[in-house]
């Protein structure tokens, strides 16, 4: 017996969670079981389909139970299913719930890549896909119709980081039959309680905070009673599963996300804060900020925020631009986030979004802020703005 802690806080439980040193020689943590054949005890088991934990190491083995039951627990799930990535958790709980000739409401700011999925693949599926302002809440009933089998939300979303209505989104979707599927990455199981916002499905990216040392890719899905059963068969169908080292790695990162997530918000916010009173940039884009248009929606759904926001400058030109990344030392140039480090990217949106009212003008920075010491990251962003005003 694992301990469920159900009453006790989160940043204990990330801690007792998914694990069971009696089963394990008093083994602290679980123990990595590399698997593919598993034996049966006996041939009355074996005909009778009856395993000591899993028939296959393809539907898992201990760590991949441990990792699970954490997840679901810290989220309130009734189920989770672990993925290879983040991607394919999205596309894998969207080819779980949708069948051709369904229509599907897909916010705007969605992940870039969920989207070329949808344009692809869903569509070569005969799925119709409009693409909702991430804005719109309850307005998403003028949307809907009788063919609307999913309601797709990222909050924040993706680059821009507008704060979606989730629970006015999930009352008009319920009110009309359809479920609610939410990419959960940036809230984390520990900050944005998904079920308690009318979530069916609930998506994370592991490769983020929850593994949390840009070292690992894994996804994972949770989901509620009533969807468990269609889930669940196209999971299996499709022959998902997820490695025994990565595994072990998330779980090893789940036992510091809630302490790192709190430095990381820290962080960012003196980043932020700092940025905001800097000459060349327009507007932070961070809903943690007072005066952020997302503000009140993060501050009554949320319960925490993380290191990931955008900055949106007056203007630069590419040579600008360019001085300034190049300058910065402390901020890793690449793609991803959640990890320890700092980074920064620049953001490109015009070409995708096609349904968001208002989008930021001036070139678009994502931010990261890691586990460095703000007053070491912000010299280092001042002297990439000395670079970048020194170019005219
Ligand atoms: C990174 C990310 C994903 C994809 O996760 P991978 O593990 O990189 O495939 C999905 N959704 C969001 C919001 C992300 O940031």
């Amino acid at each position: 017996m694992t301990k469920k802690s159900r009453n006790l806080e989160d940043r204990t439980r990330v801690t007792t969670l998914g694990r069971d040193p009696d089963a394990n020689f008093g083994v602290v943590n679980p123990p990595v079981y590399h698997a593919s054949t598993i034996l049966y005890p006996n041939f009355a088991d074996l005909m009778d389909f009856k395993y000591p934990a899993s028939p296959y190491g393809r539907m898992g083995t201990p760590g991949t139970f441990a990792l699970e039951e954490a997840l679901r627990e810290l989220e309130g799930a009734y189920g989770c299913r672990l993925t290879p990535s983040g991607q394919n958790a999205v596309t894998t709980a969207l080819l779980a719930t949708l069948k051709p000739g369904d229509h599907l409401l897909m916010v705007d700011s969605v992940y870039e890549p969920v989207r070329m999925f949808c344009d692809s693949v869903l569509k070569r599926m005969q799925i119709a896909i409009t693409y909702y302002d991430p804005t719109i809440g309850a307005g998403i009933a003028e949307l809907i119709s009788d063919k609307t089998a999913i309601v797709f939300c990222e909050s924040p979303g993706s680059l821009t980081f507008e704060v979606q209505d989730v629970p006015a989104i999930a009352k008009v979707a319920h009110e009309n039959g359809a479920l609610v599927l939410c990419d959960n990455t940036w809230g984390t199981p520990l900050h944005f309680k998904a079920f308690d916002h009318g979530v069916d499905i609930s998506i994370h990216a592991l490769t983020k905070y929850v593994t949390g040392h840009a070292d690992t890719m894994l996804g994972a899905i949770n989901y509620t009673k009533a969807v468990a059963p269609g889930f669940e068969k196209t999971y299996r169908a499709l022959g998902l599963c997820a490695g025994p080292d990565d595994v072990y790695l998330a779980l090893r990162g789940l036992r510091t996300m809630a302490v790192r997530l709190k430095q990381h918000q820290a962080t960012a916010l003196e980043l932020a804060t700092w940025l905001q009173t800097r000459d060349e940039v327009a507007r932070v884009l961070n809903p943690a900020l007072s005066d952020d248009p997302g503000h009140a929606l993060w501050k009554r759904d949320f319960l925490g925020a993380n290191g990931l926001f955008g900055v949106e400058l007056k203007s630069g030109t590419y040579e600008q631009l360019e001085a300034f990344f190049d300058t910065l030392e402390l901020f890793g140039m690449g793609f991803s986030w959640g990890g320890f480090e700092s980074l920064i990217v620049p953001s490109k949106l015009k070409t995708t979004r096609t349904a968001t009212q208002s989008l930021p003008e001036g070139p678009l920075l994502r931010i990261h802020a890691g586990l460095e010491d703000p007053a070491d990251l912000i010299a280092d962003l001042a002297r990439g703005f000395d670079a970048f005003n020194a170019i005219s």
